[in-house]
């Protein structure tokens, strides 16, 4: 994979950020693709842009609002409240949104002359998403090959990676302090640590306790 181009479906967040650092050191030539659909701050999309210009890959935004068209949810509506109850999608669920970014980061890629796209979802914290799934990502690869007839590869380096090991992986990439201090995940636009108690910055701070607490136990090396 050395020698060939790969596209990253980039938000600048934690997940995303580990993905493309696992893309430089893979690729040749890395680009990334964000999509704006409306998220409840900018932030997010600047936030993208600016570890994309500091890592020295190319940066494209892509305008989907108009999913907002179709659904509506708490990442993008400032009167619906982020909750994350047991057994029910959270409301920032947007139905079929994995699939939506990736058929478009699939097209995109073709345009630039790139088979490999790279994506940060995973099934171990998918909370209900069913298009973060091994077996969605699988059958879309298939899809797209047979929609466009291409060879395309889709790399999910953090399918079966809880919170604590994306860290662990972000620390093998070099790259643990870079992605805890530059990168956002916080549903309330706050970065690095975040405000601590949306469910994003839950999962992300709880996935940091724990990996600090296995390195000082001497059980990484
Ligand atoms: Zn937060």
């Amino acid at each position: 994979m050395k020698n060939e181009k790969a596209v990253v479906v980039f938000s600048g967040g934690q997940d995303s950020t580990t993905c493309l650092f696992w893309a430089i050191k893979n690729f040749k030539e890395v680009a990334t693709v964000t999509f704006d659909y409306g998220q409840r701050h900018s932030a997010e999309i600047e936030c993208a842009r600016k570890i994309a210009e500091e890592l020295g890959v190319s940066f494209k935004v892509l305008d989907m609002t108009l999913i907002n068209q179709l659904s509506a949810n708490a990442l993008t509506r400032d009167d619906i409240e982020v909750t994350d109850e047991e057994g029910q999608l959270p409301s920032t669920f947007v139905p079929g949104r994995n699939h939506l970014f990736l058929s478009f980061a699939a097209v995109y890629a073709d345009a630039i002359g790139s088979r490999h796209l790279i994506t940060g979802v995973s099934q171990t914290d998918f909370s209900g998403y069913p298009d973060c799934r091994d077996t969605f990502i699988r059958s879309l690869n298939v899809t797209l090959n047979l929609a466009m007839d291409k060879q395309f590869i889709i790399h999910t380096p953090l399918m079966w990676l809880d919170k604590s090991e994306v860290w662990e992986l972000s620390d093998t990439l070099d790259a643990f302090e870079f992605v805890q201090e530059k990168t956002l995940t916080c549903y309330n636009g706050i970065p690095s640590t975040g405000c601590g108690d949306c469910p994003a910055c839950q999962l992300r701070n709880e996935g940091l306790a724990r990996y600090q607490t296995k390195k000082s136990a001497g059980t990484i090396v």
